[in-house]
């Protein structure tokens, strides 16, 4: 998603380095965890952990825990968590995460947002409006302490690496017809984006394999060449 030039400057106004402060409490209303006016968008990198914490293959959590659709303008499998019938999010149970150490980070990082800055290769975070139970009065976090709960730091890298391979996929299906997409094409990206990945190995490796794999299948298929950048080191 392509972001303005007066949100990146809202962004950096209001941007926390590592030991700056803000003050948060979550009250437990649950409320950004039912009924959301926007549903929480979950990456290939968030998917994984979230099938790892739950001790189950990718591709059973991504069924169990999520729907998706073909996005507008990428032409890509757009992955977002699934609600129940009551509006509530599916990991959400008895009014807790049950995924809570390791939640798709929108939803671990709330209520900061964050971007990625590829020209300093990381992530930056900032505060933001939007959580509307929190206590008036809050505990005092660093950036470092709030990211260190949900251990975000430790996915960054993940994510990083997700972020490449949907990168260079992105550059050639944006370009294509949305009616080039046919089931099977959509099922192949959901495969490379999301589904193939053993939670018994490290995520990155499976990342680069899944890019070898999308180089063969656009070649194959469509006479493409994907091209894609170095991942996170
Ligand atoms: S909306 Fe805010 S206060 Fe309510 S559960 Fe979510 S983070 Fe906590
Ligand atoms: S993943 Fe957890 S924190 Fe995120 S919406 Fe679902 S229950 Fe809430």
């Amino acid at each position: 998603m392509s972001v303005s030039q007066n949100d990146m400057q809202k962004y950096i106004d209001n941007e926390l380095k590592p030991n700056d402060t803000f003050e948060f409490e979550c009250s437990m209303c649950g409320s950004c965890c039912r009924n959301r006016a926007e549903p929480i968008v979950v990456i290939g990198a968030d998917l994984f952990r979230i099938a790892k914490a739950q001790n189950v293959e990718v591709e059973e959590a991504l069924w169990k825990y999520t729907r998706g659709y073909l996005g507008e303008g990428s032409h890509l499998p757009v992955v977002v968590l699934a609600e129940r019938d009551d509006g509530s999010c599916k990991l959400l149970r008895k009014g807790k995460c049950t995924v809570h150490n390791n939640k798709p980070a929108v939803c671990a990082i709330f209520p900061l947002g964050r971007f990625y800055d590829s020209e300093k290769g990381e992530f930056r975070y900032f505060t933001q409006n939007g959580c509307s139970g929190s206590k008036p009065t809050g505990k005092t976090w660093t950036l470092e302490e709030w990211l260190g709960e949900f251990n975000v730091r430790e996915s960054e890298s993940m994510t990083a690496s997700w972020n490449t391979l949907l990168a260079g996929v992105v550059q050639i299906t944006t370009k294509m017809k949305k009616t080039a997409i046919s089931e099977r094409v959509f099922k192949m990206l959901l495969y490379l984006l999301y589904i193939n990945y053993d939670i018994s190995r490290p995520y990155p490796e499976q990342v680069e394999e899944n890019k070898a794999l999308a180089v063969d299948f656009f070649k194959r298929e469509f006479h493409k060449k994907v091209i894609f950048d170095k991942g996170p080191v």
